[in-house]
């Protein structure tokens, strides 16, 4: 253990049986791989995450948030510290005549939130229909799908700043681009709520665009344990696109296989390890470099003690070419 025992007991004190110890971190994500925490909190308010945020940093213990679990790829050492589990997702609706703000707490499932506008006729969140994870992780990510992302309905976020306190962001501060934005370059932060703003419409034709989002995904994508893309489609090409053309659909280590229904996607089998994927994951990137000279770049985060040297292997590659 590196966080103190003093420390322990007061998140016990404070939380009781919402804090658990030494546990297995693989079941809250989606590639079902990975690690434990020295430390795992459940919060299910926005109050409950805010004292848990600022008593990790009045003590210095080292935290990481995690929503559904569906875009990190934990080491197979796992994590230091505190892992906080967001579940907290209360929603409300506040009419703007001809739209209605849509506020989430960051734990709020995203597609459970997407069918909740749509049977409540409010059209701009049906892309998420399907897209794992939390209102938090999708703010983070700048989730999207269909042509659509987050930035596209977001309007403010309150978002806990070490050392400062909740402060409310709006949308043109966040610098979002495409699976980009601030957050993922800032230590640390906290998304505590979300601000979406959306149309209305009617119900059945939110519903039959849904529809049709979800048939795309069923049919263009593997089922499983999987993190989704692996990779952000470079300009002008589609990952999945090179990967399959360098010859990786079906390659496998361990117990990861470069999917043959959609190649930018690895599915894991019951004996896989977090080291499997990452291994395939460099595999693909170096055999992607070498047939194209195109340098993919993740999507899915590394999170968690991990010990390899990417970097050197990069530029090696570079001398090669
Ligand atoms: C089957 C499948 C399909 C997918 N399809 C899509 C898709 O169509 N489009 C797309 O964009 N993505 C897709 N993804 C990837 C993933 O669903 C998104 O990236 C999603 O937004 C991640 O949300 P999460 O809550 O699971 O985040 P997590 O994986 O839990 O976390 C991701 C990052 O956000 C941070 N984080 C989470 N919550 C907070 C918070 N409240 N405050 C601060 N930081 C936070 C975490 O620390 C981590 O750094 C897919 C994944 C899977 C498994």
């Amino acid at each position: 253990m590196t966080v103190p025992r003093l420390a322990i007991d007061l998140f016990a004190e404070r939380f009781g049986d919402a804090l658990k110890l030494d546990q297995p971190l693989a079941k809250y994500t989606s590639a079902r791989v990975g690690g434990k925490a020295e430390m795992v909190l459940t919060v299910k308010s926005a109050d409950d995450l805010l004292a848990a945020v600022e008593m990790a940093y009045a003590h210095s213990i080292p935290y990481r948030m995690i929503g559904g679990g569906s875009n990190v790829l934990i080491a197979d050492a796992g994590m230091r510290g505190l892992v906080i589990l967001n579940r907290a997702k209360k929603v409300s609706f506040r009419n703007r005549g001809f739209s209605v703000v849509v506020s989430a707490e960051a734990g709020m499932n995203l597609s459970s939130l997407s069918r909740q506008c749509i049977s409540n006729g409010l059209g701009g969140l049906e892309w998420a229909i399907g897209v794992p994870g939390t209102v938090g992780g999708a703010v983070v990510n700048n989730a999207g799908a269909h042509g659509s992302s987050m930035s596209d309905c977001l309007v403010t976020a309150d978002i806990w700043v070490p050392g400062e306190g909740v402060r409310l962001y709006h949308n043109d501060e966040l610098e979002y681009a495409y699976r980009n934005s601030l957050l993922k370059h800032e230590d640390g932060f906290v998304v505590i709520s979300a601000d979406l703003t959306l149309k209305l419409e009617a119900a059945a034709v939110l519903n039959a665009r849904a529809q049709a989002f979800q048939t795309h995904r069923k049919e263009t994508q593997p089922s499983g344990a999987t993190l989704g893309s692996i990779f952000k489609n470079p300009e002008n090409y589609y990952a999945g696109y090179l990967i399959e053309a360098a010859g990786l659909k079906g390659y496998r280590i361990g117990g990861v296989e470069v999917s043959t229904k959609h190649a930018n996607w690895f599915v894991s089998d019951e004996s896989a390890t977090a080291e499997d994927v990452r291994l395939l994951l460099a595999e693909v990137w170096h055999a992607v470099f070498a047939t194209f000279g195109i340098k993919l770049e993740p999507e899915i985060e590394l999170v968690g003690d991990w010990h390899f040297e990417m970097e050197s292997q990069t530029q090696s590659d570079e001398e090669q070419m």
